[in-house]
């Protein structure tokens, strides 16, 4: 695959002014980049205006989550058609913390797919194992179950447009553990594995994006995998001085491939 992927969701992390001076920045940092590395941003919605005034379309802004309608009674919700009036690019779904904290289950999930596709805003769809399947030896059933159901009835066609990220639940956050780079591939070469029984050949296409405990004594070693096509990064990427030598590892690794 031609592009590598490489985003921070910032969760409920950076005031208004933080989010303006750290995406200076990083338009800085990333102008002289690889073309191949597509960097993207995911700040909290109060951020998401102001930074699209300023931002161009070298990096891509997206949401934390959306809901699937378009309008009506769902108090504290935001729509797809929001998104798309404030030049939203690509929206987070089913992340982790939402499913664990916020109950969301891959049939809404799926309906979340499918509105961010209707409105041509790119859904990054998230999946992972807890530790529980990873413990039972079902890894690998829980992401095909989960892919099968947030991707039922998305066209060939409309899959291309779409980004997965696997985050396994263990090695996300303050708590997690890092996964090993075997393993990291595997689930990776089961994820496409899936994508290909799902969708044909049209799911050599879907990048498949790495997040949990991501930082620059593994970035590299992750990006190794034949079917690792970027990395979803947290802690290590919301302070620039982290994820500046992140970022350059990353090219020098573009130039030598
Ligand atoms: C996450 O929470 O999605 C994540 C990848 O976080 P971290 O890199 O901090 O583990």
């Amino acid at each position: 695959m031609e592009k590598l992927y490489i985003g921070t969701n910032w969760k409920m992390h950076k005031s208004i002014k933080e989010g303006r001076e750290y995406t200076q920045k990083l338009k800085e940092m990333a102008r002289n980049k690889n073309e191949r590395m597509q960097l993207f941003i995911i700040p909290p919605y109060t951020s998401l205006s102001i930074l699209r005034e300023e931002m161009d379309s070298s990096i891509l802004l997206g949401a934390q989550n959306m809901h699937w309608e378009d309008e009506g009674p769902f108090t504290g919700e935001i729509s797809p058609s929001m998104l798309k009036e404030i030049g939203i690019d690509l929206v987070e779904l089913g992340h982790s913390e939402r499913r664990q904290y916020y109950n969301e289950n891959n049939v809404d999930l799926n309906k979340k797919v499918h509105a961010a596709l209707d409105k041509e805003i790119i859904p990054l769809l998230c999946i992972g194992e807890k530790l529980e399947d990873k413990e039972l030896g079902v890894s690998e059933e829980s992401l095909s179950v989960q892919l099968k159901i947030c991707l039922n009835n998305i066209s060939t066609t409309q899959i291309k447009n779409v980004l997965i990220a696997y985050e396994p639940v263990w090695a996300i956050g303050a708590g997690g553990t890092e996964a090993s780079t075997n393993y990291v591939h595997k689930m990776h070469d089961h994820i496409r594995k899936v994508l290909l029984e799902i969708f044909g050949d049209n799911g050599y296409d879907i990048p498949i994006l790495f997040g949990g405990s991501v930082n620059r004594g593994n970035a590299i070693e992750y990006l190794t995998g034949q079917n690792v096509n970027g990395l979803f990064i947290g802690r290590s990427a919301w302070d620039l001085e982290k994820f500046e030598p992140i970022l350059n590892d990353i090219e020098q690794f573009l130039q030598q491939k």
